[in-house]
């Protein structure tokens, strides 16, 4: 698009400076700074620079970013003028409704550049690196494709909304729609034009609360600029994804303690038998939702979404020409024979050595092929989820068995070489918490020692929900013996976080009472219709012994 000075007319461009003749033959440079943003005064000093090196034009757009910043134009260009020394080009104060934002983008943050050639031709807009830095935008939905067990596309495994089609009454699902058919769609286009503008995304939420209370999120801002010099205004990103995390289905041979039926379709089945023999129990669980059972109302239901052989065939080519870093999870996907197709498509296609892949898996299943295309990747990475030593693991994710979970992590150990990672990767919760520093000396003897490049560890799979596996509920007085005995143990801050929030109380007492009859309830039944070896109560006496009191 051409900058045309008729059309674009920024008000009175004072003193007449920015005229065509003036603009013409040199590159030009505006910059929509935050009025009296505080960081102006040592940054301006670049554009200074710039300015008097004769090489651009730099054009000063002072832009009041809230509607809420006092002062007039006449006090803006005394700022600029005066308090600044600002020797350049310098518009009147425009609202963001403005022709100029509209065609060439809304200002991103505090000093948003937009770059014209000799022959006033856009060519991009970049928010300057290292300060106002963006706190809404994100790189995923310029790099990263995310594909939910049910087959629905989102922006990430964060959010939880579903991404629509055009027409606003269908979601897209990778069952039925490719990947090139949502990667510009109207809502994409819209989110990414939002974040560039610094407006905040209703599917981002969760990031700006976890931020808010000072926890990190997912969000990156990384290549921001490379993003957004590859957008165009209306939002079309021309380029692919790089990155993925596909989630292939719910098929799972485990009902683990906090999963639910959307990732294991064995669970949904079991809460159905149990109903049978119990509705009340049953009619209980859908009423308390997230709180004991994050239930979803497709109990029992198989999600296979990827065995439609079009869009299987058009994922696959996706993933070997365009995905660099991959994430599987499933279900389980060492269950699914998708999944290796995946790895013999990619082989085909001599595409192997270009990807990093990294494989959520719960250790029951190996496939001997795997020896083959694993040492063919760039890198691999098993996050390994195991859960406790021996029986409590294979209580929390029943009915896996320990020697099987032991000897699949020899298998990955054996094939390691020089590009295999293996991560612990424990969901810690109510269940385990009692034994973290235990699963840590158990995990780092069975590394050689200590953790290191290729043996690692990682907190990403800490429980939240459902509440009652969170380890938030329990007393008062469990939880400080909990916090004391692993506080002998120094491992990280986030461990040393962890046993900070034992020693918190977070419910009212009301809140205590009823979370913790839930967890009862609810893992009474279970252990009966499961006929387990050994119940919660005999796993944790202590734990069971407080409940008690505390319930009394
Ligand atoms: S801001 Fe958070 S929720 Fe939004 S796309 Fe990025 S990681 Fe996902």
């Amino acid at each position: 698009m051409q900058y045309d000075s008729k059309i674009y007319q920024l008000n009175s461009l004072r003193l007449g400076l920015i005229h065509e003749d003036n603009i013409q033959n040199k590159p030009s440079i505006f910059v929509a700074v935050g009025s009296q943003a505080v960081e102006t005064k040592s940054r301006i000093k670049k554009y200074i620079d710039l300015h008097q090196a004769g090489t651009h034009n730099v054009i000063i757009i002072p832009h009041d970013f809230d509607g809420t910043e006092p002062g007039d134009n006449h006090e803006i260009y005394t700022y600029y003028e005066t308090q600044l020394s600002v020797e350049f080009y310098l518009t009147e104060k425009i609202p963001r409704g403005h022709s100029f934002f509209k065609d060439f983008g809304k200002p991103m943050e505090n000093f948003t550049e937009y770059h014209f050639d000799e022959n006033t031709k856009f060519i991009k807009r970049v928010c300057e690196t290292g300060f106002g830095k963006s706190k809404v935008f994100c790189d995923k939905p310029f790099a990263h494709n995310y594909i939910h067990p049910d087959g629905r596309i989102r922006l990430c495994c964060t959010t939880k909304q579903n991404l629509p089609t055009n027409n606003n009454y269908n979601l897209f699902n990778a069952g039925t729609h490719s990947i090139d058919d949502y990667w510009n769609s109207d809502r994409m286009k819209e989110v990414r034009r939002k974040m560039i503008a610094g407006e905040k995304i209703k599917d981002c939420e969760r990031c700006y609360q976890q931020e808010s209370q000072g926890v990190q999120s997912l969000r990156t801002t990384q290549n921001m600029e490379e993003y957004i010099r590859d957008t165009l205004p209306d939002g079309t990103y021309l380029k692919s994804a790089t990155e993925m995390q596909i989630q292939m289905g719910n098929i799972c041979n485990l009902k683990c303690k906090m999963c639910s039926q959307m990732y294991s379709h064995m669970h949904g089945l079991e809460t159905l038998a149990i109903g049978e023999q119990d509705p009340e129990w049953f009619h209980w669980v859908k009423e308390q939702g997230a709180n004991v059972n994050n239930w979803t109302n497709d109990l029992g239901r198989k999600e296979e979404w990827y065995k439609n052989p079009d869009t299987k065939q058009k994922m696959f080519d996706h993933i070997s020409k365009n995905i660099e870093s991959l994430v599987v999870i499933g279900g389980e996907p060492t269950l699914i024979p998708e999944f290796y197709e995946m790895f013999e498509h990619c082989e085909k296609n001599g595409t192997l050595g270009d990807k990093s892949i990294t494989l959520v898996t719960n250790l029951t299943n190996t496939n001997p092929k795997m020896t083959e295309w694993l040492p063919k990747l760039q890198a691999w990475t098993i996050w390994a989820s195991v859960d406790g030593i021996k029986e409590r693991t294979e209580y929390i994710r029943y009915p896996s068995r320990w020697d099987k979970v032991l000897e699949s992590l020899d298998f990955y150990k054996k094939n390691i070489g020089n590009n295999g990672k293996i991560v612990l990767s424990p969901a810690v919760q109510l269940l385990n918490i009692d034994q973290l520093d235990d699963i840590i000396k158990w995990w780092k003897d069975w590394c050689g020692g200590e953790l290191n490049e290729q043996f690692g560890w990682t907190w990403l799979a800490t429980v939240w929900y459902p509440l009652i596996c969170n380890p938030s509920i329990a007393p008062r007085e469990w939880r400080l013996k909990v916090a004391d005995k692993l506080s002998k143990y120094q491992f990280d801050e986030y461990y040393e976080n962890i046993i900070k929030s034992l020693r918190e109380d977070k419910h009212t007492e009301e809140q205590y009472r009823e979370l913790q009859k839930s967890f009862i309830k609810y893992n009474d039944r279970q252990d009966q219709f499961r006929d387990v070896p050994h119940t919660w109560r005999q796993l944790l006496p202590e734990l069971d012994q407080s409940l008690t009191n505390s319930l009394k």
